[in-house]
C-alpha cells in the first residue's frame, strides 16, 4: 500500500478478497449476512458462524476468564440469533500467550472453562472440537457456532421494506458505555449504574429465543455488534431501503439515562458503539400485535425506534438518518466499529 494510503475497513476487505471465493455457495448469502444458510437436507439448514475475542481490541486483559467464556459464546450466538438459527454445537479455538506461567495458565483454563459450562446450559449447546496453540502474542479466542433452520423460516438482512418499523431489543449503549466505565473514561458514575454497564459489557445475552419467534414476522434482522447505525446500515444495504431512527424513541437502560444526562454528547458513543448484541430488526406496521406477544411472552422490551423507506438517489452515502425529538438531524460521527 502506498505511503499515506488509507488501509481498506474489514468490509471492503471481504468484499473484495473473500466474497469472490464464495461466489458459488448461495448459502454463503455473500458474505454479507450474519451467517452462512447451507441447505444439508430437504428439512433442515446448516447455519454456521465465526467470531474471534483478540486481547486489547475486543476485551482487556483482567477480564475475568469466566465472563470472556461467556462473552465468546455469546457473540457467536447473537449471530445465529439473528439469522433464526436454533444453535446446537460449537468448536473452540485458543491461542495462548507462551509469556503465561503454567499457574496462571492453569487458572485461566479453569476459570474459562467454568464459564464456558455456564455459558452453554441454556441455549443448549456443546463444544465439539476445536485447536489450542501457543501465541507469542496477545489472548485470541475464537468460537464457531452451528445451529439448524427450517427452510423458509431463515432471517436475512436482505427483507426490510418500506414503510417498515424498525425495532430494537433489550436497551442500546450500555456495553459501549460500560467500557468507557472499564477504561476510566467515566469518572464521576455512580458506582450502581457502573457496575450494571460493565454487567452488560462483559456479559451480553445472545437473543436466540427471540430470533426463533421471529420468523415469519420480521422482514430484515442483524444483531448489533459493531453498533446500531452500522448494523443497521447492513441491513439497508442488502435490502436497498433507508431508515430514519428518532433518538428519543431508543430504549434506554436507567443506567444509561443517568450518564447521558451528565453529558448528553454520549449520545454518539449508544448510538455508534458497539457489544449490544440485541436485535435489530424490521416488520410491517402490522405485526406491532404480534411484536407485543412476543415482547410479553420473552419479558423482553422491544422498541419501535424508527421506519424503513424507499430509497431515493442522491442518500447512497448515509442509510440510516437519525433525528431527535425535535426533528433536527443528529450527526453520527463514528459510523461503528472500524477494525482497519
Ligand atoms: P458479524 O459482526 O455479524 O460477526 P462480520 O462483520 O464479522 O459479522 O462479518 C461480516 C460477514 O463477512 C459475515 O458474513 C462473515 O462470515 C464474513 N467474513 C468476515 N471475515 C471473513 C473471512 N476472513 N473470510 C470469509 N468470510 C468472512
Ligand atoms: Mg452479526
Amino acid at each position: 500500500m502506498g505511503k499515506g494510503a488509507k488501509s481498506p475497513n474489514e468490509f471492503e476487505i471481504i468484499a473484495r478478497y473473500f466474497a469472490p471465493l464464495a461466489a458459488r455457495e448461495p448459502g454463503a448469502l455473500g458474505l454479507l449476512d450474519d451467517a452462512a444458510v447451507l441447505a444439508i437436507s430437504a428439512d433442515r439448514k446448516l447455519v454456521i458462524t465465526t467470531d474471534t475475542l483478540v486481547e486489547g481490541i475486543h476485551f482487556m486483559g483482567d477480564d475475568p476468564p469466566e465472563s470472556l467464556a461467556g462473552k465468546l459464546l455469546a457473540v457467536n450466538l447473537s449471530d445465529l440469533a439473528a439469522m433464526g438459527s436454533e444453535p446446537f454445537a460449537y468448536t473452540l479455538s485458543l491461542a495462548l500467550p507462551k509469556a503465561w506461567s503454567p499457574q496462571r495458565l492453569e487458572d485461566w483454563l479453569s476459570g474459562f472453562c467454568a464459564g464456558l459450562r455456564k455459558a452453554q446450559e441454556q441455549p443448549g449447546v456443546t463444544l465439539v472440537g476445536g485447536d489450542t496453540v501457543g501465541t507469542p502474542g496477545p489472548l485470541c479466542l475464537t468460537a464457531t457456532a452451528l445451529g439448524t433452520a427450517e427452510p423458509g423460516r431463515e432471517l436475512l438482512r436482505s427483507g426490510a421494506l418500506p414503510g417498515d418499523v424498525v425495532y430494537l431489543s433489550g436497551t442500546l449503549g450500555d456495553a459501549a458505555l460500560g467500557l468507557r466505565v472499564l477504561r476510566n473514561q467515566l469518572p464521576g458514575v455512580d458506582p450502581t449504574d457502573g457496575e450494571a454497564l460493565i454487567r452488560r459489557y462483559r456479559m451480553p445475552e445472545p437473543r436466540v429465543a427471540l430470533g426463533l419467534r421471529l420468523a415469519g414476522i420480521a422482514h430484515g434482522v442483524a444483531d448489533v455488534s459493531d453498533g446500531l447505525v452500522a448494523d443497521l446500515s447492513h441491513i439497508c444495504s442488502a435490502s436497498g431501503v433507508l431508515a430514519t431512527i428518532h433518538t428519543d424513541w431508543l430504549p434506554l437502560s436507567k443506567a444509561t439515562v443517568d450518564v447521558l444526562a451528565r453529558d448528553p454528547t454520549l449520545l454518539a458513543s449508544v448510538l455508534a458503539g458497539g457489544d449490544d448484541y440485541e436485535l435489530v430488526f424490521t416488520a410491517a406496521p402490522e405485526a406491532s400485535v404480534d411484536i407485543g406477544r412476543i415482547s410479553r411472552d420473552l419479558a423482553l422490551p422491544l422498541t419501535a425506534i424508527g421506519r424503513i423507506d424507499a430509497a431515493e438517489p442522491g442518500h447512497r452515502n448515509q442509510l440510516v438518518r437519525v433525528v431527535d425529538a425535535l426533528g433536527r438531524e443528529v450527526d453520527v460521527i463514528d459510523g461503528g466499529f472500524r477494525h482497519f
